[in-house]
């Protein structure tokens, strides 16, 4: 292991300029398929959390008023830079978190998509007009920025969830301060660096690293109107009440516990590779990973051919491109070690377990656990009431589609939904019934294309506007609405005492 003095300490980004930090408190950056020390990433000091936040306040002044076509062409730029770099973006993020090459390539193209959204900002940032609401009075609205926003993000989307943040908020107008995942910065910083190749000016966008003390940071100060978080649903409810109590606008998008129903009529093949695809992939630590499924009537005969089939699903190094990688830290390996013991002590059955598994030689060093599945899993249980964030896959069962919504809704989660069936009547009666943000049909990890808005419900989010999508121009946008009259040179309408337009 190197030395930690000649490991690249990530920088901050303040008013145009990557500098080293002054703080005293540094973490490590590690491979979680190797252990392998990449970085050293500081807690940003209070002094410059106040730096970078003034920095964004001082740009805004100009880039409020930087003309809407500028804004794009910036965004414009930038897709076209991240498209070039896609294949080294995916590196450095399958290194410093895990997920394999293929899909640390879709966590930067679904983050590239809102891209490619922020530059059409000219169509998405058009304000209403009525004429003649009264006589000779017009009223129309304006969509104008905020000011400073802030972004808060987790380690599981360090490429697409960033990118879900400060783009639309700066294609708005607004000026930004990011505060990325201490697990792993170094793909975010790559994605930071080449928004400033594509022209983003100084001061417009800012990073500060750190942990909870920088959040409550941000929460707090007074020149930050607006904050997105992405995180847990502990964190993500500490942000939005301390961040609402200072006054400011919040978004939080947090934790699951998706649930996919499967119905005895669904198409056997397809059901049984997406519920694999989607309860695995990136080893189950996506927010819409599937981690529960209900299995309806005679769906419940299917469980042996998913086990058999996640049994051939190959763990390794992201780098090689297997089906599952590791998880992030030893901490979060070790967390989901336990609560696979405690599932089975508390009575689920254990069908597949992924523990320790056996890998060649160095991998033995990663955060490894195999594809992992529970049958039996009944509400009360740890494993279902708690958000795994790792390969596993509970299995629970209805008689009815009926009692399969009944036991989604009684969820406190309401992140993703799937429901696998061949009929158009369940579906529909699911998609209607279903109190969940993100909906499937046939489609186990739903997440909206960003002509659309990301959501959720109940436990999963709180404000009331979404990331992406028409939503964010609002989050991201104070409407004002003008009343206006020109007078006509000798018309007098004489004293008007009521509240009516004449
Ligand atoms: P996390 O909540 O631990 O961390 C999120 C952010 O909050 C990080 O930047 C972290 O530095 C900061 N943070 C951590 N502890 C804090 C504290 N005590 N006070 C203030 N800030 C703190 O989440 P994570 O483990 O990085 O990410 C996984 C979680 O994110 C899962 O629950 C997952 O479901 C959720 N998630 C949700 C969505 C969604 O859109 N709903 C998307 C991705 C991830």
């Amino acid at each position: 292991m190197p030395s930690t003095s000649s490991v690249p300490k990530i920088p901050l980004l303040i008013d145009g300029e990557f500098v080293e930090s002054r703080s005293t408190q540094w973490r490590d950056v590690v491979n979680p398929a190797t252990q392998q020390l990449l970085a050293r990433v500081p807690l940003a000091t209070a002094d410059e959390v106040a730096a970078a936040v003034a920095a964004a306040k001082a740009a805004f002044a100009s880039w409020r008023k930087t003309p809407i076509g500028a804004r794009a062409r910036i965004f414009l730029k930038y897709q076209q830079l991240i498209r070039e770099n896609i294949k080294p973006l995916a590196a450095t993020l399958t290194a410093e978190q895990g997920k394999t090459l293929a899909d640390a390539e879709g966590d930067v193209f679904r983050g590239l998509e809102v891209v490619e959204h922020a530059a059409a900002i000219g169509n998405l940032q058009l304000g209403e007009l009525a004429m003649n609401v009264a006589g000779g009075v017009d009223t129309w609205t304006r969509l104008q920025p905020l000011g400073v926003c802030a972004g808060i993000t987790p380690f599981n989307f360090p490429a697409m969830i960033p990118l879900w943040m400060f783009p639309m908020a700066i294609a708005c107008g607004n000026t930004f301060v990011l505060k990325p995942s201490e697990q792993d910065p170094m793909v975010t910083m790559a994605l930071v660096k080449l928004a400033l190749e594509a022209g983003i000016p100084k001061g417009v966008l800012n990073v500060v690293h750190g942990a909870a003390e920088v959040v409550d940071a941000l929460c707090d100060h007074p020149d930050i109107r607006a904050i997105s978080f992405v995180g847990s649903t502990r964190v993500g409810t500490h942000v939005y009440n301390r961040a609402t109590l200072a006054g400011k606008r919040v978004q939080c998008m947090m934790g699951a516990k998706n649930h996919a129903i499967v119905l005895p009529d669904a198409h056997k093949e397809q059901t049984l590779n997406a519920l694999l695809g989607a309860a695995f992939g990136a080893a189950g630590q996506r927010c819409m990973a599937v981690s529960v499924a209900v299995l309806v009537g005679d769906a419940r005969r299917w469980i042996p051919d998913l086990v058999a089939r996640a049994r051939t699903l190959k763990v390794g190094a992201g780098k090689d491109n297997p089906d599952v990688g590791p998880v992030i830290s030893c901490a979060a390996r070790e967390r989901i070690e336990a609560l696979i013991a405690r599932g089975a002590e508390e009575g689920a059955k254990l069908e597949l377990d992924g523990r320790l598994p056996a890998l060649p030689g160095d991998a033995r060093e990663g955060n490894f656990i195999a594809p992992t599945i529970f049958s039996g899993v009944k509400p009360g249980m740890a494993v279902y009431e708690q958000e795994i964030f790792g390969p596993v896959l509970c299995i629970a069962e209805a008689a009815t589609l009926d009692e399969a919504i009944a036991l989604i809704n009684a969820n406190p989660n309401g992140n993703g939904t799937a429901i696998f069936t061949q009929s158009g009547a369940a579906a529909r009666r699911f998609e209607e019934e279903i109190d969940v943000g993100q909906v499937g049909i046939n489609v186990p990890i739903p997440v909206p294309v960003p002509m659309f808005s990301f959501t959720g419900s109940r436990a999963s989010k709180l404000g009331d506007l979404g990331p992406y999508g028409k939503q964010v121009v609002l989050f991201y946008t104070q409407t004002k609405t003008v009343t206006a009259r020109w007078f006509e040179d000798d018309v007098s309408t004489g004293v008007n005492t009521t509240i009516s337009l004449k």
